[in-house]
């Protein structure tokens, strides 16, 4: 099995609604997503996937997210079922937008979203 990485950067603003502490306050981060897949086979040239594809598909999901404030997008604006953009909530919601977009052959094993160098949340479903 081989696994392939593709990181992408974006800049957004959020605030966390119920939470006790400083990030209830409107701030912001420079996100890192980090994005991996999976897969058994490798093509004539050596790889798993072209790694530019990964990145079209992880810049197509992060790019509604740069230079937002995240708590008035979709999917954590939803009336009466606020969520908060934690890093663990864009992480999934990153997941699952990427899941199906992926070529037959290839899984998502993970997204990891870091809202600085020393914080981050991970998410991944099966295993
Ligand atoms: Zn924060």
């Amino acid at each position: 099995m081989y696994e392939l990485t593709v990181k992408k950067q974006f800049d957004a603003a959020h605030s966390l609604w119920g939470y006790q502490g400083r990030c209830s306050r409107l701030h912001g981060h420079t996100w890192t997503v980090e994005v991996s897949v999976a897969g058994a086979g490798l093509d004539e040239n050596g790889m798993l996937v072209d790694f530019h594809e990964i990145k079209r598909l992880v810049e197509k999901v992060v790019q509604d997210f740069d230079h937002q404030y995240l708590n008035e997008l979709e999917p954590f604006n939803r009336p009466g079922k606020e969520t908060n953009p934690t890093a663990e909530n864009i992480a999934c919601y990153i997941y699952r937008l990427l899941k199906n977009a992926l070529a037959s052959g290839l899984e998502l094993t993970r997204v990891q979203v870091w809202e600085s160098s020393d914080a981050g949340a991970c998410y991944r479903e099966g295993r």
